[in-house]
């Protein structure tokens, strides 16, 4: 592609952008293709020889379009949102310009000073400890992953990085049974093994028990398994629950375990000074991840872990051969020795460009403005006598059940749960979708979207109760 074509089809594409996102609400949310629909439209192999832009941009919009599912349209209640904005797609078309890997901080020093910067205006922001060093990784899987090698190498005094876990004492990671699956993908990946990764129970509000916590660690040790590291939920992933951060971090700091906060959406909520009692012993943990790309208007991927202690996941992680040996870096570091990734992308630019974009003020209002919401739906919901309100409002997520009239067997009532869900996302208008609470179905509504406004909730809502046959 010649510049002065660069030029225009990038003019071409940003245009269709604009548009895009001025008329999204006018799409069904969720995609309606049936699986292999677009495959068959795909050929079967690469073109021998180049084709022409404007033949790949019709394919885009012809083919691909019709088998997105829209996360930017403010009828998107479904999962967490993954949000992004304005200001954050700009910079990405920056960072794509510039291509950069931003490894080491020669590959580019502003990447790396920015990124130091970055996580030190969200620490700020979040009213986080002030030594926390930040790093931005690709997702939380990924931070929650490098938190659980930390927690080995602290627990096996280095071992686990010099000997591996052969020949050792089995190791154990602990969380609740609300906790996100990327704890056990973690540990699996680690090399502990799904049976040395204890799902502690929860209380009725689901989250973590501390008694059952302290139990599970004495049994353990008895057995000569020594514990490597607790994972907390600030936000579990089914109905939001927070674990008791406090009594947690008490348990973890007299057995000397590494604990590990999960906060990858409810963390973003924590720049409202209103929320932080709710993650009070947050202080007192070791590692600490969120996600500005769930909640913080920046696009995926963008996730921020927070460690006490670098220094033990450097030593996990950082090697130095002969080819990356590189000229001194000042006072920023070597974020490579803090990701699984060697080369990285340059994330930093996006959060410069929404933080100054929006200010905090800005930020607060958009997140308070989601829980408002939340908490005005829940008294709707809780209102109305062909609806349960399950859990919540917490933040910005509710769980509830639909009862249809005449219906009291609960499986009963979980298949029609189940159809509504279906029915609701295959209507397209909004897009939700359900988990399982004390062995029942609940339909979850989370308010995130960046460009959510109260008539889109209420939208929403309206749909649910039309397609329940109550509306
Ligand atoms: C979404 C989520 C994750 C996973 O986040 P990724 O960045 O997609 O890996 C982990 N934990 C919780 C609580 C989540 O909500």
């Amino acid at each position: 592609m010649k510049p002065e074509d660069f030029r225009t089809h990038a003019h071409t594409v940003t245009d269709w952008m604009a548009e895009y996102l001025e008329t999204i609400e006018t799409r069904r949310v969720r995609s309606d293709v049936k699986p292999g629909d677009i495959l068959k439209q795909l050929p079967e192999a690469c073109p021998e020889t180049g084709e022409a832009f404007e033949a790949i941009f019709r394919d885009f919009q012809d083919i691909i379009l019709p088998g997105m599912t829209h996360w930017q349209h403010p009828r998107f209640f479904a999962y967490f949102n993954a949000n992004a904005s304005p200001p954050s797609v700009l910079a990405e078309m920056l960072t794509a310009a510039m291509a950069a890997q931003c490894m080491l901080w020669e590959t580019s020093p502003s990447a790396a000073e920015l990124e130091d910067r970055m996580t030190v205006w969200l620490r700020h922001l979040l009213g986080l400890p002030g030594g926390w060093m930040g790093s931005i990784q690709d997702s939380a899987s990924t931070a929650t992953l490098c938190a659980i090698i930390a927690g080995c190498e602290r627990a096996t005094g280095g071992r686990f990085s010099d000997e591996g876990l052969a020949g050792g004492p089995r190791l154990a990671v602990y969380t609740s049974s609300e906790a996100h699956s990327s704890v056990e993908k973690g540990s699996r990946i680690a090399g502990l093994g799904r049976a040395n990764v204890r799902k502690i129970g929860v209380d009725a509000d689901f989250a973590m028990d501390p008694q059952a916590l302290r139990a599970a660690i004495a049994r353990d040790r008895e057995a000569g398994i020594v514990p490597a590291c607790i994972v907390a939920s600030f936000g579990a992933t089914g109905l939001g629950s927070i674990d008791p951060l406090g009594p947690i971090a008490a348990i973890a700091r007299e057995a000397g375990i590494h604990l590990h906060v999960d906060g990858a959406w409810a963390g973003s909520a924590l720049i409202l000074p209103e929320v932080r009692a709710l993650a009070g012993g947050l202080e007192h943990a070791d590692s600490f991840v969120f996600n500005p790309h769930k909640w913080l208007f920046t696009n995926f991927d963008c996730s921020v872990l927070y460690l006490k202690d670098p220094k033990t996941l450097a030593r996990a992680l950082s090697l130095t051969p002969a080819y990356l040996e590189s000229v001194p870096m000042g006072e920023s570091p070597n974020y490579r020795d803090l990701t699984v990734s060697l080369g990285r992308r340059f994330r930093a630019l996006k959060l410069w460009f929404v933080l100054r974009s929006y200010g905090a003020e800005g930020l607060r209002e958009k997140i308070r403005g989601h829980i408002a919401f939340t908490g005005k739906l829940a008294q709707m919901v809780e209102a109305d006598p062909d609806f349960e309100l399950v859990s919540g409002p917490r933040l910005a997520l509710l769980g509830f059940r639909f009862l249809p009239q005449g219906v009291s067997d609960p499986a009963e009532i979980d298949r029609a749960n189940d159809d509504l869900v279906a029915r609701i996302n295959d209507d397209g208008r909004t897009y939700l979708t359900k988990t399982r609470a004390n062995g029942r179905t609940v339909i979850r509504f989370v308010i995130g979207q960046t460009h959510t406004e109260w008539r889109h909730v209420a939208e929403g809502w309206a749909v649910v109760r039309e397609l329940a046959g109550v509306g």
